[in-house]
């Protein structure tokens, strides 16, 4: 999926690797930040201030991003499924899987665990966030409210995110058959994706160019992901002759 990676650091014997294009996400979000939301948020503060808050908050977002896929692939490996490694690109974070699931509780557990913790995440963020005041509340306060979107879009119904992959192993557990279930929990999130798509066009007719190009990506982006990752498993599930 990535053809070249800047390896960063190594945690739970977990290789974290950057893609470049995550350094467009990197510059959007400080930029976002920075001169947008910050200076609105915590009006009254000289710019260096808002874009200290912002740094953090970048910093904030990266590590949120990291702790959630750490999640899955700690979780994964207790179930059986291998986690290579862990890659930072446009679209935030994905943890690389070396097997896929053997079956469809271990594939609940891990697909939850990413989205719980980013749940508890948010909740010690807006816990601090009590503790403090000023600036710190501020970026403490975007960090619980990133945590939050983290988790909700997540669980978006779109295999292979983590709701597509819960979605698929219920559909599994029920009808016992693997590929039929990814069959069906692909073809969701193509839907899924041209919704996304049709967002974008109808933001992009709005004359929110940089909004709606970004959710026509992102839907575009969700669709190749679940063709992939369908292509995968019936491949794995149907033996070279
Ligand atoms: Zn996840």
């Amino acid at each position: 999926m990535f053809a070249y990676r800047l390896p960063l650091f190594q945690l739970f014997g977990l290789r974290v690797r950057m893609h470049p294009s995550w350094l467009l996400l990197a510059w959007l979000v400080l930029w976002s930040l920075g001169a947008g939301y910050f200076p609105y948020a915590a009006p009254g503060l000289a710019p260096w201030v808002h874009w200290a808050m912002a740094g953090s908050g970048l910093l904030g977002l990266a590590v949120s991003v990291v702790a959630h896929e750490m999640a899955h692939a700690v979780v994964g490996r207790r179930f059986g499924m291998p986690v290579a490694g862990i890659t930072l690109f446009v679209f935030g974070g994905v943890a690389e899987l070396e097997a896929e699931p053997t079956e469809p509780l271990g594939e609940v557990l891990m697909a939850l665990a990413g989205p719980l913790f980013s749940v508890a995440a948010a909740g010690l963020f807006y816990g601090l966030e009590d503790l403090t005041v000023g600036p710190t509340a501020v970026v403490l306060d975007y960090l619980g409210f990133l945590n939050l979107l983290l988790a909700g879009f997540n669980m978006l119904p779109a295999f292979p995110m983590d709701g597509g992959r819960v979605l698929r192993a219920a559909l599994w557990a029920w009808r016992g058959d693997v590929v039929w279930a990814t069959r069906w929990a692909a073809a969701g999130a193509a839907v899924l994706g041209l919704c996304l798509m049709a967002v974008g066009l109808w933001q992009l007719m709005e004359g929110a160019i940089a909004a709606g190009t970004w959710w026509l990506v992102i839907g575009f982006f969700v669709r190749a992901a679940a063709a992939q990752a369908c292509r995968r498993q019936v491949e794995a599930a149907s033996p070279p002759a």
